[in-house]
């Protein structure tokens, strides 16, 4: 160490470099966004290294997703320069885990070449579990118990220390040993599903002491990212693993940020933060209070919202950025067509003023948002990329109903055909495929062909020939209803008839609900076009597009895939009653539900450096029919001084108004809201919002003495001033 601090540590204000410079004992880094705390890690990593207090394969680093895990490891390449060595305890919890099973996989009854389950590949293990067990899957869905298995597995639960109250219920009392049988035919599998990585690595570390004691030598030094968002299993393996040493002197350092919790529906939990101070009695707890990335103005707006919530740790945020910044932009426009015009518009024009695409992201509340997105930007030959998901022409569930209708526009699309003749469920296993497209090879016909041909014959088994023969009749008659009726009708009545859109109704799985969305925005979408034909051509279009992504795009993403990341410029859509806050959110876990809503929106803000825009369509089209959409209720929460208010869908004839911005954006009556906003809700909103959470400072100066406070004016008192 020469007297002159090490490059690393230049440009860090002094808690920051307390907290890189503490690297003895456990540490809790608790900080707002931006605030710099992955940059604290990577340079704690850097410190840790170029010390030589550690060498790379001795420190063991968690991040939230394998991307934030390769641009950590470029970071701190940069930071000591290349000779940085391997690092290869930097990773997910997953990836990690799975790497510590295939070292001691014969501990846990695999092999080390054992393979990790996709969600399919469990749900059908799960159903021949239950069909073993005479359970019926039509009132015990299969994907029900996958839904429970992994809540257990998030809580790190093996089967014995699941109780008869929590699993009982299922089939009857039959749900414990369902799991337990799960897990024995995994093994015979050689096989792990994503929770056991996890759970697996718990078990291990319980039961073989020696192996633990190993990874106790080993990891001289522990660091989490996003451990707001950690769960129950997941801490018990850290726990586990920080062992080493009495509580007090654990090298584990953790960050986190109790406002950006946002993965509670999939087991997360917040207390983990409370839960550290605790379990590592004496720990140090570092605040970073300076944000470094965003304007005043867009953090002003971040702060009044996230103050609605009751349940926060409380935390200050001033920026750093010297610059009040650009205000906040919430516009509102007549549709989702002109809001994805609009933004195409501002994109272009950032564009020309030399922002580059990279910089700018639009974040959504849900997937099927993204459609009206990316046919603009085809349009314009702008260049996109959709992060940590599928394009919405690629998504399944999108796939399967273009399939039904590429059918029956065309008898002769074999690959449809073959999609979905067993989707959903039919009876119509390989077996029988195989002797169809048999059948068309030998006779260079067409597979309806063919089976119009096999169904006469015996070479199918009875059942599956009136299948297929029922099956042929349904899409006779969706051709012939094709002349007829309105396409995009035909196309909803085929998803029904079809018992496509029952299949995904019946479906328990989590994301089951956002795909029967994705198939709505499918069916809104072809209204746009005169005939089917034009439709599917459009879509073979739009599908064949060079998917090899330029370096310079636009990203899309869900709100939840943008944790972590910042961009010059973000835009918000959609912020509309119902799908943000989401109507699921509420109707399940009402007041939990819309606080965690609210810290998603948070995220989202906060995301952006220079320039957060917001906008709302006032009506959506369902059905074919206009309906109004009431503005989010987190536009009220946003503050009048740091947010301007367009209206831009005045000009199409909108509602008549007179007064603020207020008024107008409130103007519809719930009970028309195409998403049903209960009547009770709005009322209690009242109630809730008005609470006071605290006094609240940006840039050093008092902005809000409580959002109550009746000197604090929110955005929509702005029309009237
Ligand atoms: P989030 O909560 O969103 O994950 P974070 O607390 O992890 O945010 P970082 O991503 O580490 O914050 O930092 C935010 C931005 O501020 C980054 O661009 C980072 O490089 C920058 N930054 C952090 N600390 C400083 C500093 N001391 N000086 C200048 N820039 C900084
Ligand atoms: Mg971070």
């Amino acid at each position: 160490f020469s007297r002159r601090p090490p490059d690393y540590l230049e440009g860090l204000n002094e808690e920051q470099r307390d907290a890189v410079l503490s690297t003895e004992g456990p540490l809790l880094v608790l900080a707002g966004a931006g605030t710099g705390k992955t940059r604290v890690l990577t340079t704690r990593i850097a410190h840790i290294l170029s010390t030589r207090m550690a060498r790379g394969a001795e420190i063991l680093s968690v991040t939230f997703t394998n991307k934030a895990a390769r641009e950590m490891k470029e970071r701190i390449g940069s930071l000591v320069g290349s000779s940085v060595e391997g690092m290869p305890w930097l990773g997910t919890f997953h990836s990690i885990s799975a790497r510590i099973l295939r070292r001691h996989a014969e501990l846990v009854d695999l092999r080390s070449d054992f393979t990790i389950l996709d969600t399919d590949d469990q749900i059908r293990l799960i159903k021949q579990l239950l069909a073993a067990e005479n359970i019926d899957e039509k009132r015990w869905p299969a994907r029900q118990f996958a839904g429970m298995l992994d809540a257990w597995k998030n809580r790190g639960l093996l089967p014995r220390d699941v109780s008869e109250a929590d699993a009982g219920f299922f089939a009857n009392g039959k749900g414990k040993k369902l799991y337990a049988d799960y897990q024995a035919r995994l093994k015979v599998l050689n096989a792990a599903d994503f929770g056991d990585l996890l759970l697996e690595c718990i078990r291990l570390f319980r039961e073989q002491p020696d192996v633990l004691a190993e990874y106790h030598r080993r990891f001289r030094y522990m660091l989490v990212d996003e451990y707001q968002d950690s769960n129950v299993a997941q801490y018990l393996w850290l726990r586990l693993l920080a062992q080493g040493k009495p509580a007090s002197e654990a090298n584990i350092c953790v960050v986190g940020d109790d406002d950006q919790s946002i993965y509670g529906w999939r087991g997360a939990e917040v207390d983990n933060i409370l839960r550290f101070e605790k379990d590592f009695p004496g720990a140090k707890v570092i605040k970073l209070e300076r944000n470094y990335r965003s304007t005043s103005n867009i953090l002003s707006a971040a702060s009044h919202l996230i103050a609605h919530n009751e349940s926060r740790l409380g935390k200050t945020l001033q920026t750093d950025v010297g610059e009040r910044g650009e205000t906040v932009a919430v516009t509102s426009v007549w549709d989702s067509e002109e809001e994805a015009r609009q933004i195409g518009e501002d994109i272009e024009q950032l564009q020309r003023n030399g922002e580059a695409l990279d910089s700018m992201a639009i974040l959504v509340r849900a997937s099927f948002q993204m459609r009206e997105f990316e046919e603009r930007f085809i349009t314009l030959g702008l260049n996109y990329r959709v992060v940590g998901g599928p394009r919405f022409y690629e998504r399944r569930e999108i796939r399967d109903a273009l399939a039904y209708l590429r059918l029956v526009s065309n008898f002769t699309d074999d690959l449809a055909f073959e999609r979905i003749v067993n989707v959903p469920k039919r009876g119509l296993g390989d077996t029988t495929v195989k002797v169809l497209m048999g059948t068309a090879r030998h006779q260079n016909v067409p597979l309806t062909t063919a089976t119009r041909m096999l169904i006469e014959t015996e070479d199918l088994k009875p059942k599956q020939r009136t299948t297929l023969r029922e099956l042929l009749a349904q899409f006779d008659d969706w051709a012939e209803r094709s002349r007829s009726i309105p396409h995009a009708e035909l196309a909803e009545q085929i998803l029904d008839e079809s018992g496509y859109t029952a299949m995904w109704q019946a479906d328990k799985a989590p994301d089951s609900p956002g795909r029967l969305e994705n198939l709505k925005e499918l069916v809104r979408s072809m209204e746009e076009f005169e005939t089917l034909g034009g439709f599917l051509e459009h879509i073979s279009l739009v599908m064949d597009r060079d998917s090899a992504d330029s370096d310079d795009a636009v990203s899309i993403m869900t709100l939840h895939s943008a944790k972590g990341l910042e961009f010059n410029t973000v835009f918000l859509p959609g912020w509309e009653e119902g799908l943000f806050p989401h109507q699921r959110a509420l109707d399940e876990s009402g007041r939990a539900g819309l606080e965690e809503e609210r810290r998603l929106a948070y995220v989202g803000i906060t995301r952006a450096r220079k320039r957060a825009k917001i906008s709302l369509a006032q009506n959506r089209r369902i059905h074919g029919l206009w309906q109004s959409a009431i503005p989010s209720r987190f536009l009220d929460e946003l503050p009048a001084d740091a947010v301007e208010v367009k209206d831009t869908g005045s000009s199409y004839g909108g509602y008549g108004y007179g007064g603020g911005a207020s008024s107008r954006f409130n103007q519809v009556d719930p009970f028309d809201s195409v998403y049903e906003t209960p009547g009770w809700q709005r009322a209690q909103r009242q109630r809730e919002n008005r609470k006071s959470p605290g006094p609240m400072t940006i840039d050093g100066e008092l902005v809000a003495k409580s959002v109550s406070d009746p000197g604090t004016s929110s955005a929509f008192s702005l029309g009237e001033t």
